[in-house]
């Protein structure tokens, strides 16, 4: 009887599986497949008004972030540097851990 000799990893010397270590510290096993999963984001959403209201969020989404956004200025306020402001002037958005360009994409 000719028993197959059994494999080894030239790295580790662990035993082969299909022709693979299995030992998942070495360079040498392959690499597992991960999912791709949107990072959740750390975003805060300020809201300002004229009369000294002020509201924070925060939101994991932009999605989140958005709808928050845009119930108080809409979805396109003027663009004033670091914030937008409502058509009427009377609220302010500022945003931390996320761009102005991607809480209000159609007023740019
Ligand atoms: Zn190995």
């Amino acid at each position: 009887m000719n028993h197959p000799e059994p494999e080894y990893c030239n790295h580790c010397r662990e035993a082969l599986l299909d022709g693979r270590c299995t030992n998942v510290d070495c360079p040498l096993s392959p690499t597992p497949v991960v999912e791709p999963k949107p990072e959740p984001r750390d975003i805060a959403v300020i809201y300002t008004t004229i009369d000294r209201l002020r509201k924070r969020r925060k939101f994991k989404t932009l999605k989140g972030a958005q709808k928050f956004a845009h119930r108080w200025v809409g979805e396109t306020p003027e663009m004033g540097g670091w914030y937008a402001v409502s058509g009427d002037g009377w609220g302010k958005i500022e945003v931390d851990g996320a761009t102005l360009r991607e809480l209000f994409p159609k007023a740019f």
